[in-house]
C-alpha cells in the first residue's frame, strides 16, 4: 500500500487536527520543497484522469499558508544552499512546478506574481512549443473518450490490442490507465480505434507552454528547468538511458533558453537511480541541483532534494505539511534516513 493510500483510507481525518507548530518543531528543517503540476477551475481532459488538482481558490488559500508561516526562496538560493555557500532562514520554502503545461503561463504565474511568490517551472523537452502529447495525457484523453461510451466493437477491439500487452481483464478505462511508458505507442492505435484525434487536440488545446511563454516567464523573474525528454519511469530504464533523458532535456533547455544554472526535477519519481546516475551527471557540470517527489526525507546527495506535494485538492497545505512532518519524523524514528541505494 503507498503511503497516499494509507493517508486516504485511514489518517486522512486525523491530519488535520495535528498541530503544525508541534510537527514542525520535532523534525525541525531549513528548507521545504513543494510542487504541482496544474491549477485550473476548468475541466482539464488530459489530466482529469490523472491525478485531481487545485482551483483557483484552493491554490491561492495554500499559499497565503505558506506565505504566514514560511518564507519563499528563489531557485538560485536553493543552489547555494546545497552547496553551502549560503544558510537560509529557518522556514523557508520553494515553490516548483511540473510538466510545463500552458496553466502555468496563464494561470499560476499571474497569482504567483500579485503574491510575490518566485518559482520554478519543469519542462520535457519533447512537449515544450506543443510539438508532441505527452503519453500520460494520451491515456487521460482515452480514458474520457471511453467514459463517455463505446460500442461494443470498439471496445473488444481495443481489448485486442490491450491483450497483446497482457492487459484486459478490468474494466475498460482502467486497463487503458495502466499502458505504461514502454507500451506508448498502443495508445495512438487506440486513439484510432476511438476515432479520437490527438494531434487535433494538441493543436486546438495547446497543453503546453509555448518558447516565447517560456522566454516572458523567465523576464518575470521565474527559473526553468528540465524534466526529461519525454517523461519516462526511471526505474524502467537502463543507466544510458536514464542519462540521455537526463542531460539531453537539461542541455536543451539551458541552450533552448540561455540559463546560466542547471535544474533538474525526475519524471514521476527517482525510484532506480543509483549513485552511478549522480556520479555522472555531477561530472557532466550540467545540473546544479536536482529534485525527487519523496517528500521531505532527503538522502546522502547534497545537490538532490526531495519535494512535497501540494496537489491533492482534498487537502489543505496545512494538512499535507502536518502529514509529511509526521510522516519524516517517523520515518527518522526508525533510523530511514532516505539514502539512495547502491
Ligand atoms: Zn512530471
Amino acid at each position: 500500500m503507498k503511503f497516499n493510500d494509507i493517508k486516504r483510507s485511514f489518517l486522512g481525518p486525523l491530519v488535520g487536527a495535528v498541530p503544525l507548530s508541534l510537527s514542525k518543531w520535532m523534525s525541525s528543517g531549513t528548507l521545504i520543497i513543494l510542487y504541482y503540476h496544474v491549477v485550473s477551475d476548468d475541466r482539464l481532459p488530459h489530466i482529469q484522469n490523472l491525478y485531481q488538482y487545485k482551483n483557483i481558490r484552493k491554490f491561492s488559500e495554500d499559499l497565503d499558508f505558506l506565505l504566514a508561516h514560511y518564507s519563499p526562496v528563489e531557485l538560485s538560493d536553493a543552489i547555494k544552499w546545497v552547496r553551502g555557500d549560503k544558510v537560509l532562514a529557518e522556514n523557508s520554502f520553494l515553490l516548483t512546478f511540473d510538466d510545463g503545461l500552458s496553466e502555468v503561463h496563464d494561470v499560476i504565474a499571474p497569482i504567483l506574481l500579485e503574491k510575490g511568490i518566485p518559482a520554478t517551472f519543469f519542462i520535457s523537452s519533447a512537449f515544450l512549443d506543443n510539438n508532441e502529447l505527452c503519453y500520460l495525457h494520451k491515456i487521460s484523453l482515452l480514458v474520457d473518450s471511453i467514459k463517455q461510451g463505446i460500442s461494443p466493437g470498439k471496445e473488444s477491439e481495443i481489448r485486442g490490442v490491450l491483450g497483446e500487452m497482457g492487459l484486459a481483464r478490468s474494466p475498460l478505462s482502467e486497463e487503458v490507465g495502466k499502458v505504461d511508458y514502454r507500451q506508448r505507442g498502443r495508445l495512438d492505435r487506440i486513439a484510432e480505434i476511438l476515432d479520437l484525434d490527438l494531434q487535433q487536440y494538441l493543436i486546438l488545446k495547446r497543453p503546453y507552454l509555448s518558447s516565447d511563454n517560456v522566454i516572458e516567464l523567465i523576464k518575470k523573474g521565474f527559473t526553468i528547468g528540465s524534466h526529461s525528454i519525454d517523461h519516462p519511469y526511471y526505474s524502467d530504464l537502463s543507466l544510458e538511458d536514464q542519462l540521455r533523458q537526463t542531460m539531453e532535456s537539461t542541455r536543451f533547455i539551458r541552450r533552448r533558453f540561455q540559463l546560466d544554472y542547471g535544474a533538474f526535477a525526475f519524471p514521476h519519481n527517482d525510484q532506480g537511480v543509483t549513485r552511478d546516475f549522480f556520479s555522472e551527471t555531477e561530472k557532466s557540470g550540467l545540473i546544479d541541483i536536482s529534485f525527487g517527489t519523496g517528500g521531505m526525507l532527503n538522502g546522502n546527495f547534497a545537490g538532490h532534494k526531495q519535494r512535497v506535494s501540494l496537489e491533492d485538492p482534498l487537502y489543505t497545505a496545512k494538512q499535507i505539511l502536518a502529514w509529511e512532518y509526521t510522516r519524516k519524523t517517523y520515518y527518522l524514528l526508525r533510523g530511514k534516513t532516505g539514502e539512495v541505494e547502491k
